[in-house]
């Protein structure tokens, strides 16, 4: 028996007795089919109610191709022929009803003001997306979109839902081709957009709360919108605004200051930045000078990093045969071996020998090889020990 949806007449009813006519199998759980409900089952992209049975959970409500609501319950339901309790998760209702009507105007304002034409949408747990026809939108060209429905909140524009017969539906102007079905129900947003769906929607506009567009990307040849409405919006909206007035407190500055003083800080390092490589160039010429050049140069640089060994090592391969630096610092000793021209001594093999030797890891390729050994590794003596060897 077809169950009787009492959302499709009052999206707003929440709860309800009604009397249990089945206890079914949706795939292989058990459910619960009523003579009515006010339960949304998932469809046409909105996911379904939650709520409780007689006090008992629904953890999913889903429909067959009969018309039977199957209520999906977390524990065991009553029994067929009682009275039973049926009451829908209100904030849950709102939050679908305010992002389905969202979509609904959403996808008029895409239509109307860029020609763009809704080929699916899907309501998710945690994401709406929309896809469209129209490649290449960018986010500034959905922001007047984003606007117009925004505008059509503001107005408060009533929302009807009804079933229309095959007369009346032959002379309605639709956003989209109505399905082929027995009854067809159309949701018209007052002076703004008429389309056929079943899904539940809100009765004025101001419901929807607003609409944020999220954001869009390249998809199936057309572009996919992601963008939130109503409860879910405004949380991500005031989630988003504590951010950004946690960073200014971090950043010691109003919150209309934080881009300007993020641009700021950012163009300081990329001078520091160049600041502190023209003085390593200085340091490693200096470096580079005072070592011996002749043959193999292994030496300690005090206060060096892995990028001074590297620019040191590179004014000095022209020269010497092998340079084997190290910087010692609190943590470990960097240490780099790189060959002269000539040479074939392995840096890679070499390096690893030594590592292994010291307890620290390091290897790389024949010519040039980094790594890091435990603080207080004598990678002087390690070295001149393994060039002996070898
Ligand atoms: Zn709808």
């Amino acid at each position: 028996m077809k169950t009787e949806r009492l959302h499709y007449d009052d999206p707003l009813l929440l709860r309800t007795t009604a009397r249990v006519v089945e206890h079914a199998r949706w795939g292989d759980r058990p459910s619960v089919v009523l003579d009515e409900t006010p339960f949304y089952p998932e469809s046409g992209g909105q996911l379904g109610d939650r709520g409780a049975l007689g006090g008992v959970p629904v953890l999913d409500v889903q429909v067959d191709d009969d018309g039977r609501v199957h209520h999906l319950l977390d524990g065991s339901g009553p029994a067929v022929g009682a009275s039973v309790d049926a009451e829908v998760d209100g904030a849950r209702r709102r939050t679908h009803m305010a992002l389905h009507t969202g979509q609904h105007a959403l996808s008029r304002a895409l239509l109307d003001g860029l020609g763009a034409t809704t080929l699916s949408s899907r309501l998710g747990a945690s994401a709406c997306t929309l896809d469209v026809d129209v490649a290449k939108l960018d986010l500034e060209a959905l922001r007047p979109i984003e606007d117009a429905v925004n505008r059509v909140i503001d107005e408060d524009r009533p929302v009807r839902q009804r079933f229309v017969d095959d007369d009346e539906l032959a002379r309605l102007d639709l956003r989209k081709p109505a399905p082929d079905m027995p009854r067809v129900r159309v949701v018209e947003i007052e002076g703004f957009d008429l389309t056929p769906c079943g899904g539940t929607h809100a009765i004025h506009t101001s419901q929807i709360e607003l609409l944020v567009v999220r954001g869009v990307e390249a998809y199936k040849g057309g572009s996919r919108i992601t963008f939130e409405a109503g409860p879910r919006a405004r949380a991500l909206l005031l989630e988003d605004a504590g951010r950004l007035r946690d960073t200014a407190a971090r950043l010691k500055c109003a919150v209309p200051e934080v881009a300007d003083i993020v641009e700021g800080t950012g163009m300081k390092l990329a001078a520091a930045r160049e600041e502190a490589g023209a003085l390593r160039a200085q340091l490693a010429e200096l470096w580079a000078a005072r070592l011996e050049a002749d043959g193999a140069v292994v030496a300690s640089i005090e206060g060096g990093d892995p990028a001074l060994l590297k620019a040191i090592a590179g004014r000095l391969t022209g020269r010497a045969a092998l340079v084997a630096l190290a910087a010692p610092t609190s943590d470990g000793t960097h240490v780099l071996i790189a060959r002269g021209q000539g040479s074939t001594v392995s840096c890679g093999d070499l390096l690893r020998a030594v590592a292994e030797a010291a307890g620290g890891r390091g290897g790389g390729r024949p010519d040039h090889a980094q790594g890091k050994l435990p603080a207080g590794a004598d990678f002087e003596a390690l070295v001149s020990a393994e060039l002996r060897r070898g």
